[in-house]
């Protein structure tokens, strides 16, 4: 009997043939230097455009702060628009990113009726700074209550406007925050600017005492993309990925990730057409994407930019993930962001580069001689002094269910925050510590090959540490416990604000010691001899993965909060609303909304795996088992007729059968745990999720790829991981 299951139909469509090019090779080489930035509305237009004097006055409210006279927002508009329309744009849209993680956005004409039955465009300042979406639909957290639907937008000129187009035409996008009626933020961007100001203005003070000049200090974030590629033929046979973006069923392929040979391997021709247009489209944008490669699992890449500023960084994380998974649909794939798409191979992870920095210097720049720079050694005891004090804030920042299952699982840092700072910086930490200043740095040298057609590479003083949760990597901070899925907005938001705290407070410090007539330099010896100690528990520059460094961070009293619900609370931790309150970053009230809707994100995350999980188990896996079971049981029965011994087959039969019953047992339990939906409260729901609802379906899902290693394939009703994971 020939019988043609879907899969197959799926498997023979997935072979993807590319499309004939459209463009000659000439024109395909494209010019970088003319694409990069051409759908930016940045200062270089703003300068071509603008009169002298409102350019300079806005350039002064990018880099001060200071007010926007509305004349000045006048002027802007119509440039903007004059830049927009020659671009074919029709619309306009205030773009924001409200507290769902993405981005919204709501259009509007540049149309203008006259009156007289015909029409002009237009487009004043007042509707460049200020603009009213609906927002009872977005999250709010009890800041709003339903009936006051009114929100606000508010132009951000410290991030350009760009030009999204498609076949659907050309919108002029502007980057906003978005705030309540009664002026909560409701948005991802409005804190993070506000940390911004915050570490500027204690960088500020600190380089003040170190007599360096008085330049803007600011932070700047390189985020590292991982994500997945799936033939879209597979991802619509799968509801699972579907509704949930990962596969809640599926045995692990024959061949996994063991051979390490997807990693950094040549990039399959389909993916390498599909980066290609990724970052066009990105260089348009102006999106400096400049790192490309296969990542350890199979169907996994990874993607990064040259880092910016924190603002506009966060921003343009935003246009990668949204371009990642809008251009891949031209190639007959679907991105993956979630962190965990495929069990028992790598998830996808973000990591975050961070650095603070004027226009002249990185100050988190060691040097050649780390041991006598005391301005780098400063800043590098605020983080380390600031990460060992709000290792909790980290981590809740991390917090959400996809990323429950990377963190502690051996693939990416465990849930215990620690800060790897390399044998360089470790050595000069002890010598402060015991001698009270340290006297040399220890230096890595130039390593030989052995060939002398090669060049002596410079050998960097430590080794990577890729375990670590947050490193640092030469001249920047890693922090790497970021799921793939997540805006980085939050985590940037938290590092800012928690490293401004720790230079505000060693500044007063030193500030003191001065006031007593204690010279400069002694104060600082002085200052990070008694500091080190108090932070050196946080230091670990072993691996993180090993079951000792467990045991080994209790005994350090570090914490290791193993699930969002642990982690979650910790926002609003006393001690973490003193300290956004401190520095304006985010109210009690604030803090209290995002508190509730990261709860409620946990609960409709894990509410929709558990009816998914249910409904694929009834009406696809059972299914197609007791078809098995009844074909045996047919076959057992004319065994003898045949010759056959019908054992054999019953032993079979036997087998499925007992995983029949399981499954049905399993099944009922997930059922009943799904009806339950664990009480009223947000958080009572929330908590029936973690402990009832994830282990209820843990258990079906174990029968199920069980199941999957019996049943015949072409019973098995959703693609498995050997079809999707390694078409190319
Ligand atoms: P590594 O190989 O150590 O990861 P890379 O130079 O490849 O280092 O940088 C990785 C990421 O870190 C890139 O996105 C890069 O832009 C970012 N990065 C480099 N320097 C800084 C900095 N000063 N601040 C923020 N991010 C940075
Ligand atoms: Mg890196």
């Amino acid at each position: 009997m020939n019988r043609t299951t879907p899969r197959f139909d799926t498997l023979a469509a997935a072979r993807y043939t590319s499309a004939p090019p459209s463009e000659s090779p000439e024109q395909k080489r494209t010019n970088l230097e003319t694409v990069f930035g051409m759908n930016v509305f940045g200062l270089h237009e703003m300068k071509e455009r603008l009169p002298e004097p409102q350019f300079e006055a806005l350039q002064s409210t990018m880099r001060n702060g200071t007010d926007l006279d509305p004349s000045v927002a006048d002027a802007v508009a119509h440039a903007m628009k004059d830049w927009a329309l020659e671009k074919g744009a029709t619309h306009y849209t205030h773009w924001f990113q409200p507290l769902t993680g993405s981005t919204a956005e709501k259009h509007d004409s540049f149309l203008k009726p006259t009156g007289d039955g015909r029409a002009i465009t237009a487009f004043s300042g007042s509707a460049l700074v200020q603009g009213e979406p609906d927002a009872s639909s977005f999250p709010s957290g009890g800041l709003r209550a339903t009936f006051e639907a009114r929100g606000y937008t508010a132009w951000d000129p410290t991030s350009p406007a760009f030009l999204m187009e498609g076949p659907g035409g050309a919108y002029l996008c502007i980057p906003t925050a978005f705030a309540s009626w009664a002026g909560d933020a409701l948005d991802k961007k409005t804190p993070l600017l506000r940390s911004i100001h915050a570490i500027d203005e204690q960088g500020r003070r600190a380089l003040k005492l170190f007599g360096s000049p008085p330049k803007a200090v600011r932070a700047t974030c390189g985020p590292e993309q991982e994500y997945f590629l799936v033939d879209e033929e597979f991802f619509y046979r799968r509801p699972d990925l579907i509704t949930t973006g990962r596969t809640l069923f599926g045995t692990k392929p024959p061949k996994g990730q063991e051979m390490d040979d997807h990693y950094f391997g040549s990039i399959p021709a389909r993916v390498l057409e599909y980066m290609n247009e990724v970052e066009l489209e990105l260089y348009k944008l102006g999106v400096p994407v400049t790192t490309r490669h296969n990542e350890v699992a199979p169907g996994q890449f990874e993607m990064a930019p040259i880092y910016e500023d924190a603002n506009p960084a966060a921003d343009h994380q935003q246009l990668m993930m949204s371009t990642l998974r809008r251009v891949a649909r031209n190639y007959g794939l679907v991105c993956l962001l979630h962190e965990k798409p495929f069990q028992g191979i790598n998830g996808s992870g973000k990591h975050l580069n961070w650095s603070i920095g004027t226009s002249e210097q990185n100050l988190l720049e060691p040097g050649e001689t780390p041991h006598d720079n005391m301005q780098f050694l400063f800043f590098t005891a605020a983080v380390l002094r600031a990460v060992a004090r709000h290792q909790d804030l980290l981590r809740a920042s991390v917090a959400h269910a996809g990323n429950d299952h990377r963190l502690g699982a051996n693939e990416a840092p465990p849930a215990i925050i620690s800060a790897f700072v390399g044998d360089q910086l470790q050595d000069i930490f002890e010598q402060i510590e015991k001698a009270g200043e340290a006297k040399t740095s220890k230096s890595g040298g130039l390593m030989g090959l052995g060939v002398n057609v090669l060049p002596r590479l410079p050998k960097h003083a430590g080794d990577r540490n890729r375990t670590s949760p947050f490193a640092f990597t030469g001249n920047k901070w890693e922090f790497r416990a970021l799921g793939s899925s997540q805006s980085v907005s939050f985590p940037a938001t938290v590092l800012n604000t928690i490293v401004a705290e720790s230079i505000d407070e060693l500044c007063t410090l030193l500030e003191a010691d001065l006031e007593k007539g204690v010279a400069f330099d002694e104060a600082l010896r002085a200052l990070l001899a008694s500091e080190i100690p108090q932070f050196k528990h946080i230091v670990f520059n072993g691996d993180n993965y090993s079951e000792e460094w467990v045991v080994e961070a209790e005994k350090r009293g570090l914490l290791n909060l193993r699930n969002t619900m642990d982690a979650l609370p910790k926002i609003v931790d006393p001690k973490n609303v003193a300290l956004f309150e401190k520095y304006g970053v985010l109210s009690h009230r604030e803090l209290e909304s995002r508190y509730e809707i990261y709860v409620e994100q946990y609960f409709m995350t894990i509410n929709i795996e558990g009816e998914t999980g249910q409904h694929m188990a009834q009406t696809m896996i059972l299914p197609a088992a007791t078809r098995y079971l009844s074909e045996l049981l047919t076959t057992a029965e004319r065994a003898d007729d045949v010759g056959l011994r019908a054992e054999g087959v019953l032993a079979t039969a036997r087998h499925v059968m007992e995983l029949v019953n399981q499954l049905t047992d399993m099944l009922a339990v997930l059922a009943s745990q799904n009806q339950e939906l664990g009480g009223d409260t947000i958080l009572s729901k929330a908590e029936h999720m973690r402990s009832n609802i994830i282990p209820a379906l843990t258990a079906v899902r174990d029968v199920v790829d069980r199941l999957e290693r019996v049943v015949p394939d072409d019973l098995w009703p959703v693609p498995t991981y050997r079809d999707m994971l390694f078409v190319k």
